[in-house]
């Protein structure tokens, strides 16, 4: 059934008792075409992309839990494509074009909204990188607007600008296209609209083992019994390396977790998106009216979605620091997702080193902005069984190779990307 202002009103007359289920849950068949191991953001995204633009719907997504039950329902939701590095930079500006017609393309709200993303600098050495951040990035044609303390004063009248605040404000980079998404519906979204191409997204089920003969994948292990696939993708996040280890691969990756939290609701009093690096901090209003926090990973590797108490009392530290007003407010949820850490904060996408097998993964803090791009260009993978130019630099082989795209220059660092 397609949503429209119609579809709704014809549902008002029988007490909306009678909407459709969005997606079917059917029986695992025998064999597919390919088999996406992971039912996030990603995977739904690649499912829908394999149908809508390659004409492949002999697939099958398996998740172990619920749809959006891993990162996709977890992340504080910034979207934006402010990068430098060439291929990142017409990667995220690729994913943040889908996004802007996302909601239409899906017929499924997504609730995206192009609030701004403003990051704060905090020093003059801190504005020159920066400006050269935003120049670059202009030069890939994507919108950025530096500003200075008495713009964002006004832009963000809560956020402490005065010379004697803890982290001082110098002023900050603007992308004004960036901004926030609806989480659950872009996994419902794809999911729906996938199911509606013939995917068949199987819930409760995980991928138990990978089977091969020789030196091809012939299918998947899972808690439902063998499911026979030509292609395997792997697009699981903070569980990649546990999924690549099962195809006896060692990943250049490690699983972090990451936290979020939320307090008690308030009235409209933050229209945009604000990060401060320095402080490690990322904030936002959600719709319903809480303020959203996010900071750094707890350091330790681990793979249960869950922190600890240090860590959100670092990021409530830095959030009373820049907007004192906060200290008021009352904590209201926590919560945590496994990161993909990968050894250069970018992205792994393509062919895994036994025929048949791919992933998508690696994304570190920053996958939900790359959904509809990711899904697009993997799907394209899959079923070319080469990379799209926009994925070709976030290939495995790069971290034999060299050629790593350390966005922050900060090497092999994960615990501080
Ligand atoms: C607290 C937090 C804040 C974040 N903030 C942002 C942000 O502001 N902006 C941004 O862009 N990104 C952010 N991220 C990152 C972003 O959420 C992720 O990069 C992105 O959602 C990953 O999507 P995914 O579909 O790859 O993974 P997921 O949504 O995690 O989906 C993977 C799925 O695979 C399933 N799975 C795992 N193992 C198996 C198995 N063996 N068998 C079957 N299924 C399996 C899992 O259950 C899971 O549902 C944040 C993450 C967290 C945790």
């Amino acid at each position: 059934m397609k949503y429209s202002v119609f579809s709704l009103a014809r549902n008002a007359f029988s007490y909306h008792r009678n909407w459709p289920r969005a997606w079917r849950s059917p029986q695992p068949k025998p064999r597919y075409d390919i088999v996406i191991v992971g039912g996030g953001g990603h995977g739904l995204a690649t499912a829908y992309y394999l149908a809508r633009e390659h004409g492949i719907n002999n697939v099958a997504v398996l998740e172990k839990g619920w749809l959006g039950g891993g990162n996709t329902g977890r992340n504080t939701t910034i979207i934006r494509s402010n990068y430098m590095l060439p291929a990142n930079a017409h990667f995220y500006e690729f994913s943040l074009k889908l996004w802007e017609g996302l909601s239409r393309e899906l017929n499924f709200n997504v609730m995206f909204s192009q609030r701004g993303v403003i990051n704060l600098a905090h020093s003059d050495p801190q504005l020159d990188a920066f400006s050269r951040r935003g120049n670059a990035m202009r030069l890939n044609g994507i919108d950025a607007v530096m500003l200075g303390r008495d713009a964002l004063k006004h832009r963000v009248p809560l956020l402490d600008c005065s010379p004697k605040a803890r982290f001082p404000v110098s002023g900050g980079l603007l992308q004004p296209r960036g901004g926030v998404a609806r989480h659950d519906a872009v996994a419902w979204g794809y999911a729906r609209a996938a199911d509606a191409r013939g995917v068949d997204i199987i819930q409760n089920c995980e991928v138990t083992g990978i089977r091969r003969d020789g030196e091809r994948v012939t299918g998947v292990e899972t808690s439902r019994g063998f499911i026979g696939a030509n292609k395997i993708g792997i697009v699981v996040a903070g569980n990649s390396s546990r999924l690549a280890a099962m195809a006896d691969i060692r990943l250049p990756v490690e699983s972090h977790v990451l936290q979020a939290m939320v307090t008690e609701p308030l009235k409209p009093v933050l229209d945009t998106v604000v990060t401060s690096g320095a402080a490690h901090l990322y904030i936002s209003q959600t719709d319903k009216g809480e303020i959203l926090m996010g900071g750094d990973l707890d350091s330790y590797n681990s793979y249960a979605q869950r922190g600890n108490l240090p860590l959100i009392e670092h990021v409530v530290q830095a959030a009373v620091s820049l907007f004192p007003f906060l200290s008021r407010l009352r904590l209201m949820r926590t919560w945590g997702g496994v990161m993909d850490m990968t050894m250069d904060g970018s992205p792994i996408i393509g062919k895994l080193p036994v025929k048949g097998l791919f992933m998508d993964g690696g994304w570190c803090y920053g996958g939900f902005k790359a959904t509809p791009g990711s899904g697009w260009v993997f799907a394209w993978t899959l079923a070319k069984d080469e990379p799209h130019a926009l994925n070709a630099a976030f290939n495995l082989d790069r971290f034999h190779s060299g050629r790593l795209l350390d966005e922050k220059g900060a090497g092999a660092t994960p615990g501080a990307h």
